[in-house]
């Protein structure tokens, strides 16, 4: 479901108006303020139609202006929703914590719906006027308390509010796990596929009228069952003529992004090629978790084990997070080690880092390793936020750009600290001022 954070400083009726939303009477929860607290979220929807609704905290104001954790608190909200209402009281007009939410608002460029709270009644609406000055757009007169002007709020929020979030993560579907057994042709899948699934197969096809194929089967392994997808593709021989290059290339891709994991078949036999490594980009580029399996082991005596261990280190640097398997799909020899690695890997892709844990990292690793002065400055990463899962995506708040060198020693770090082998990551920043 798209993102909704809600925000603006304490006493504007932030909570009135999420329990509005939600229709309920209690309650929510006091203004707390910390980054080391998970934002709380509540499963809304205004005609017919869903959206998560996240609290915030409210902003406040200390000698030294607003206060730093509750700021960041509302900032890494901000960076995990798709749009933001912005409470403020119209009764009271724009303070200088409005105007310091708003430029903080600007910052993060996320569409948003500024709300004028408290107009209780017809004849307080002139005072909503004013907050047009605000130049956050149209303000929408609300009363969280009567629930006077909401829907019409709710409305606006909708229209601007995307078909799919930005932080939409595969669905979470029951049943088995998807897996995309993929690689270049004579690569070993369908005799991989066959050594795995033994008499155990069963096809089953969900996506009727599609294709007269079936589709995918479900194959135990270990104690779980697995669902391997298009495996008619893998099984059926796909006769090579003008185009079947563009036709095999464009059913890897469709296999990829129905699958949670893609199992990378390489033939240890034959030089890594270019294509090998443009299927790897594929399965990265869709954010699948994944799995290298080097397959015809058999085959291989010392001179190309040399060189197959130099080729990998050349091309395959960039995935050497991946967990790796030798297998013979011809023997079966350590066929028994692809589950395992299936498991590493999905698990990493699933995972979630409490704000808290990130951010005790992010303190540590930044006092220990500052940024490297330049030109007299030197950049520093304030806090962070995971903002979505499969795969963890990341946002990191900071006061100036930093190195491309030091990004990538952050990201390494994280993914050491946190264990993300066999997933893709991605650490994005955000410059705070
Ligand atoms: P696909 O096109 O990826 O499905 O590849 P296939 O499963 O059809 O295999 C292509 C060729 O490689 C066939 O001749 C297989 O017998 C052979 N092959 C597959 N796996 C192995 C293996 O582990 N060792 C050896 N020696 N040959 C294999």
């Amino acid at each position: 479901d798209p993102v909704v954070a809600i925000v603006g400083r304490p006493n504007v009726g932030k909570s009135t108006i999420i329990n509005r939303i939600l229709g309920r009477r209690e309650a929510v929860v006091e203004d707390k303020p910390g980054v080391t607290r998970d934002r709380v979220s509540y499963k809304a929807e205004h005609s017919g139609k869903d959206f998560t609704l996240v609290d915030t905290g409210g902003w406040e104001a200390d000698a030294k202006g607003i206060d730093a954790q509750v700021a960041a608190q509302a900032e890494i909200a901000v960076a995990g929703a798709d749009v933001v209402l912005l409470v403020v009281d119209a009764m009271v007009g724009i303070t200088a914590t409005d105007e310091a939410i708003v430029r903080m608002l600007r910052r993060s460029e996320k569409p948003i719906i500024l709300v004028a709270n408290k107009i209780d009644d017809l004849h307080q609406e002139p005072e909503v006027a004013s907050l047009w000055s605000l130049g956050m757009g149209e303000p929408y007169p609300v009363s969280g308390l009567h629930g006077r002007g909401l829907a019409d709020m709710l409305d606006a929020l909708l229209e601007i509010l995307p078909e799919h979030s930005q932080f939409a993560e595969p669905e979470v579907r029951g049943g088995p796990r998807r897996v995309a057994l993929i690689g270049r042709p004579n690569v070993g899948k369908s005799s991989l596929l066959n050594k795995i699934a033994g008499e155990e197969r069963a096809v089953v096809n969900d996506l009727a009228g599609t294709t007269r194929d079936p589709v995918d089967e479900i194959v135990h392994l270990g104690d779980k069952p697995w669902r391997f997808v298009d495996t008619a593709g893998i099984r059926r021989r796909v006769h090579m003529s003008k185009g079947a290059d563009f036709y095999a290339s464009l059913r890897t891709q469709t296999a990829i992004e129905r699958a949670e994991v893609a199992v990378i078949l390489l033939d240890v036999s034959e030089p890594i090629s270019e294509q090998d490594v443009r299927i790897i980009q594929m399965a990265i580029d869709s954010g699948r978790a994944m799995v290298l399996a080097y397959n015809k082991w058999d085959t291989l005596d010392e001179d190309r084990r040399e060189l197959l261990e130099r080729e990998i280190d050349r091309d395959l640097a960039h995935v050497a997070w991946a967990p790796r398997v030798n297998i013979s799909a011809k023997t079966g020899w350590h066929k028994d080690k692809l589950v395992p690695a299936l498991e590493h890997s999905l698990q990493s892709w699933d995972s979630r880092i409490p704000t808290g844990r990130l951010n005790a990292f992010l303190g540590e690793i930044v006092a220990a390793h500052p940024h490297p002065v330049r030109g007299g400055k030197q950049p520093r990463i304030l806090f962070g936020t995971q903002v979505s899962s499969r795969p963890p995506k990341f946002v990191l708040f900071t006061t100036g750009f930093l190195d491309p060198g030091y990004r990538r020693f952050i990201t390494r770090r994280l993914r050491e600290t946190f264990d993300f082998t066999g997933t893709p990551i991605e650490v994005s920043m955000r410059v705070r001022e």
